[in-house]
């Protein structure tokens, strides 16, 4: 099963006090009227400029293994590879913004306008965080749909470049899936185009294959320890 996901703007649109968290201001803290011109003004090129767009495809797991192993650079071990064999229906997945909000973060760097362009950068990564949440529902309810069977499930997405699977395994994820049907590519160095988008595989099964110990070897080097607010919420 492939299909193109439909996003609506009004439901990917950014959480206005999260986008200040991601600027470093604290809930506590009340912003400055600068801060809340800036965020207004962001906010109004965001709504007109994002034009969401998603892609799934399903996949078995053999195949999957095939995907995961991309170029080989994988770490030896890593909380993924326990996952997915566990998994009773996976799905690879991308999602942008498209060209136009990215170009125009570009274009504000460009023209040292860096305010504007880090608020609508942070902007865009909060829409993109909330339109990950609204894949893996969506995910969650097609497959449920199908199965009839969600007691005691979740579905949640995983992605190349964290948690020990290399960037480079990016390659093979594109091949089977190919995006580029809706406007995502791969530049040379792994990287997506547009630059905000998303990719990785929707893992469909019981709450418990998505809760590890966060002890891998990388994870000292991890700053932000995500896997353990997922966990958190999925216990729930
Ligand atoms: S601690 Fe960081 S690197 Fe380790 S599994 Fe969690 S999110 Fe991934």
């Amino acid at each position: 099963m492939r299909e193109v996901f439909d996003f609506s703007l009004e439901a990917i649109k950014p959480d206005r006090q999260e986008v200040l968290r991601l600027q470093g201001i604290a809930p506590h803290i009340k912003p400055s009227k600068r801060i809340i011109a800036l965020l207004d003004e962001a906010m109004e090129i965001f709504m007109n400029a994002a034009n969401p767009v998603g892609i799934f495809s399903e996949v078995t797991v053999s195949k999957f293994w095939d995907i995961y192993k991309g170029q080989g650079k994988n770490e030896a071990d890593t909380p993924l590879e326990h996952i997915f064999p566990r998994a009773e229906y996976l799905a690879l997945f991308a999602f942008s913004l498209g060209i136009k909000i990215s170009k125009k973060i570009e274009d504000l760097f460009q023209k040292k306008e860096f305010p504007l362009g880090a608020m609508l950068d942070a902007l865009a990564s909060s829409s993109a965080e909330r339109a990950v949440h609204i894949a893996e529902r969506k995910y969650f309810d097609f497959v449920s749909a199908k199965t009839n069977n969600s007691k005691s499930k979740v579905a949640l997405l995983y992605s190349p470049g964290y948690c020990g699977w290399h960037i480079s395994a990016q390659k093979k994820l594109f091949e089977y899936l190919c995006p580029e049907e809706v406007g995502i590519s791969l530049n040379s160095s792994f990287l997506m185009i547009p630059l905000k988008s998303v990719s990785g595989v929707l893992i469909f099964g019981n709450k418990e294959i998505h809760v590890f110990t966060n002890n891998y070897l990388f994870c000292s080097h991890c700053q932000d320890k995500s896997c353990k607010q997922r966990i958190n919420m999925i216990k729930k």
